[in-house]
């Protein structure tokens, strides 16, 4: 019987997980599956958390996420896991209003109709329904200069060097658009400085959704929250199919037992045949639980984070290969989000506001993102609001104070006020995305290489699944699914099973 381990529970291990167990199946050769997790939920980065306050009990996720219709294959992955997306999930088609001081409303409406491309570009030329109490259509010189930018990038094959800021420099645009539009759009999906973020991946974000099939652009929120409609289903898949799911159980090293020469498909460089998992001291008991004491595997996934990985591997002793030299070069850009439950009377007011994304004044040349999620059974609704692109040395407690600057400016001419009496928290990570920085994909000739060659470390049997391993993404749910599917193959050829 072969034994793999994935190590990490987020959506690149689960997909990994979901990948080698249908591949297993469909091959008929009896395999176990042992995914560990550090914490005590799956879902890593991109997860749940119930919020008990005053209202009532209510959901958000650990950080504010926006899902589009374009992530193919996360959608395929929760449909083939039995999760029912027309109820647990909903959709609308993506409204983006724009922060426009000198215009009377305050804000500018971008609608993006579910149609494919390009009826969907055609569809958006017409004014769109709007509430012109907060909003009024894209004027008709924004439209002007998004045909403009498509018209460029579709000459230019999709392809670009260099920064957004500069790419978007080159191009005959109002200075507001790309101020209040094009900024914050960009930072908040490649969550780094556009004076840094790179074109490359932000033209191949822009071409997937917009010159997508109907839908692509369309926003989807989880009901709940993204456990509850998507880690949660995946898990009890996963567990009907006997995978062994550990949570609680962080690795702390990896042991390689028998040396080999490198299996198929797995590269070049050291080959080991078998591992063993060494346990930090906090897991012994959950290890001694699950009887993983003296248990060797034939291959092992690192679906980590970068950095965890590159730790694991120090940590194991094993030689530097490019792969994990590539990961340690990753830097990391913070998210910060303010989440704020309205009550019924509240969220009522919000009317058609609700599911805009919103780009919002912050403190300096800065701007966030605001957004309402879907009302609740009881009525109520959370509203948040995201900083997006921090790094290590931004002050917190500023960020936290242009947040609420932010809400306050979106909530008060809805009527809503007194903002901090109502419940509120927090939510701050960090390390929340790699930094999609121009300086490190047109280096590393990031857009470029092959997907199924990504999960390959330089070490036979020693694979990684995360999101800084789909070429031409930014870090995203999609680029973890993706990888972890590519890991799935990888792994499953290794063992001589494809
Ligand atoms: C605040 C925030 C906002 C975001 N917004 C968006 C968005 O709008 N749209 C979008 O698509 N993406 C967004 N992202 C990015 C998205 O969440 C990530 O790209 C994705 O979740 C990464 O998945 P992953 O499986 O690669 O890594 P992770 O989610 O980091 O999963 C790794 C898992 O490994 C576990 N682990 C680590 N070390 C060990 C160990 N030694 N032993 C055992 N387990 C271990 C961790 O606990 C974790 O569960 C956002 C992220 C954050 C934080």
């Amino acid at each position: 019987m072969k034994r793999v381990a994935i190590i990490g529970g987020g959506w690149a291990g689960l997909a990994c997980a979901h990948g080698l167990t249908e591949a297993c199946q469909q091959a008929r050769e009896p395999t176990e599956i042992w995914l560990f997790e550090a914490s005590p939920h799956a879902g890593g980065r991109a997860r749940g958390i119930r919020w008990e306050t005053s209202l009532g009990e209510t959901s958000i996720d650990n950080g504010q996420h926006l899902l589009i219709g374009a992530y193919s294959q996360s959608w395929k992955l929760l449909q083939d896991a039995g999760v029912p997306l027309e109820r647990a999930w909903s959709d609308s088609a993506l409204h983006w209003a724009s922060y426009t001081p000198d215009r009377p409303t305050g804000y500018e409406l971008l609608r993006i109709p579910p149609q494919a491309w390009p009826w969907r570009f055609l569809g958006q030329s017409f004014p769109p329904l709007t509430d012109r109490r907060l909003a009024q259509p894209w004027s008709l010189l924004s439209r002007l200069s998004l045909a403009n930018l498509l018209r460029h990038a579709i000459q230019s094959n999709w392809q670009a060097t260099g920064t957004v800021f500069h790419w978007l420099s080159q191009l005959a645009m109002p200075e507001r658009v790309r101020l209040q539009f094009w900024r914050p759009l960009i930072e908040g999906a490649l969550n780094t400085d556009w004076r840094q973020a790179s074109a490359s991946v932000c033209l191949r974000v822009i071409k997937d959704s917009l010159t997508g099939p109907a839908g692509s652009t369309n926003c989807w929120h989880p009901r709940a929250d993204l456990s509850q409609n998507a880690i949660e289903p995946l898990w009890r898949w996963l567990t009907t199919r006997q995978a062994k799911l550990i949570s609680r159980c962080r690795i702390a090293a990896l042991r390689p037992t028998t040396s080999a020469s490198p299996g198929s498909g797995s590269g070049s460089g050291p080959g080991w045949s078998r591992w063993q998992l060494q346990v930090h001291p906090s897991s012994q008991d959950q290890a001694l639980a699950f009887g993983l004491k003296d248990q060797t595997f034939d291959a092992v996934v690192l679906a980590t984070p970068a950095y965890e990985a590159d730790r694991l591997w120090r940590q194991s002793g094993l030689q530097e290969t490019p792969a994990i030299v590539r990961a340690r070069a990753l830097d990391w850009r913070g998210v910060m989000t303010l989440y704020i439950h309205l009550n019924q009377a509240q969220a009522a007011l919000l009317g058609p506001a609700t599911q805009w994304l919103c780009s919002l004044p912050g403190l300096g040349d800065r701007t966030h993102v605001g957004l309402a999620r879907s009302p609740s059974e009881n009525g109520s609704q959370v509203v948040s609001m995201v900083a997006s692109g921090l790094s290590p040395d931004d002050d917190r407690a500023v960020t936290a104070d242009s947040l609420w600057r932010s809400a306050e400016h979106y909530l008060r001419p809805l009527g809503i006020d007194n903002l901090k009496a109502l419940p509120y928290r927090f939510t701050d990570d960090p390390r929340a995305t790699w930094a999609c920085t121009a300086a490190f994909t047109d280096a590393t000739g990031y857009a470029l290489a092959d997907l199924d060659d990504a999960p390959l470390t330089g070490v036979a049997g020693l694979y990684r699944a995360a999101d800084d391993l789909t070429y031409g993404y930014p870090a995203c749910i999609e680029a973890a699914v993706r990888s972890g599917q590519a890991s799935a193959r990888r792994v499953h050829q290794y063992l001589g099973l494809a």
